[in-house]
């Protein structure tokens, strides 16, 4: 079965090209160390999340800046809110599998 062909607009606004590369957020395990998650290894993510937003090769690979803030709350659930130049896109949000009660 040929893959699905998905396409999306670049966020940069008046660029033509098709967004080809979909921007994320994850948080990986950054430590050898014993884990209370005996499945995650060293860069194994805890949780990943995609934003709605997509780049076109050429934005992609010429650079940029991310600003990434964390805001703490007790959801277990984290939510990712992505803007482009002055376009905000829709929150995505998704559960934290992995148990809090667990974690070290
Ligand atoms: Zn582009």
């Amino acid at each position: 079965m040929p893959a699905r062909s998905l396409t999306h607009d670049c966020a940069i606004p008046g660029c033509p090209h098709p967004g080809r590369n979909q921007l994320g957020v994850r948080d990986r395990v950054a430590h050898s160390g014993a884990s209370p998650f005996p499945n995650k290894k060293r860069t194994d993510a805890l949780w990943s999340l995609e934003t709605p937003m997509f780049l076109c090769d050429d934005h992609a690979l010429m650079g940029g800046v991310v600003r990434l803030t964390f805001e703490p709350n007790t959801s277990q659930e984290i939510v990712v809110e992505s803007s482009c130049c002055g376009t905000e896109f829709e929150a995505r949000s998704k559960s934290i599998n992995q148990p809090l009660s667990e974690a070290a």
